[in-house]
């Protein structure tokens, strides 16, 4: 099957990780919104830290353009004693509609294991919130060929507690290797094309095994994350299984991130 990507968004999504106080928050979300032109493409979202998010999507109500706000994590449970976490029932009160879950600082920093980012993107879902689910192979697995084995694992156990077809419709897949991630060394676009692919022949199957239409996955977003920057945005968007980016350093700076979104027009 041929993919159409005629029939998907482009979405710009941006990182902040643990940058940007309060007030640094608010000055880069007020350069974004005012930068952007209103148009509906690109999908445009901004992450946070959690402290900032609900005053982050409190000033960008009434902003011409539509920018949606996540949060970097959630805990998997509703509520309860886990000191330092937040839910995604906090989030979405806070005004965040989306959130970024497993990403390989998550992951291979504070050791959230494929099972963990599972339960978080079913309790994400079952909270009406976008999930936003990171995979991404590390230096060694890609130089010894087993990056789609490392995502296919990571996907799987990402979407195992979702039961429902349009449940996993509504999930975003970034793919992030992580040796690309902070280190200024992207993906060529080919590197990044063959592992959206792969994973789109994933999350047909998937779709599938839940006794829906592989043709669901033709509509899904999987975004590519890792260095992206203004002069390789256009490059790795040509790609026919890449929907967007999910941007780290090149986010921080409001300058760096518009163009990017230019890139995506
Ligand atoms: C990220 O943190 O998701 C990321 C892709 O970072 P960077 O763009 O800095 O590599």
């Amino acid at each position: 099957m041929s993919t159409s990507k005629e029939r998907r968004s482009v979405l710009i999504a941006g990182n902040w990780k643990m940058y940007k106080s309060l007030g640094e928050a608010l000055e880069l979300t007020v350069e974004i919104s005012s930068g952007l032109p209103p148009s509906a493409e690109p999908l445009v979202a901004i992450f946070p830290p959690a402290i900032a998010l609900a005053a982050v999507a409190e000033r960008l109500q009434g902003s011409p353009k539509i920018i949606a706000v996540g949060a970097q994590n959630i805990h998997f449970e509703k509520e309860g004693a886990f000191t330092g976490e937040i839910s995604a029932e906090m989030v979405s009160a806070a005004g965040g509609p989306m959130v970024l879950l497993g990403h390989s600082e998550r992951r291979h920093i504070f050791g959230e294991t494929d099972e963990a980012v599972g339960k978080k993107v079913a309790r994400a879902l079952a909270a009406g919130l976008t999930p936003v689910l990171c995979v991404g192979e590390k230096l060694d697995e890609r130089e010894t060929n087993r990056t789609n084995q490392v995502v296919s694992r990571q996907l799987e156990a990402g979407i195992a507690g979702v039961s429902d077809v349009a449940q996993l419709g509504r999930v975003v897949i970034a793919y992030e290797p992580v040796w690309a991630i902070g280190t200024g060394k992207t993906a060529s676009p080919s590197q990044g094309q063959e592992v959206h692919k792969h994973l789109r022949s994933e999350l047909r199957a998937a779709f599938v095994a839940r006794h829906g239409s592989a043709d669901r996955a033709e509509r899904t977003l999987i975004i590519y994350g890792g260095s992206a920057k203004p002069d390789n945005a256009a490059e790795l968007l040509q790609e026919p299984d890449i929907d967007g980016l999910l941007v780290g350093g090149a986010s921080l700076k409001s300058d760096s991130f518009l163009k990017i979104c230019r890139a995506a027009t």
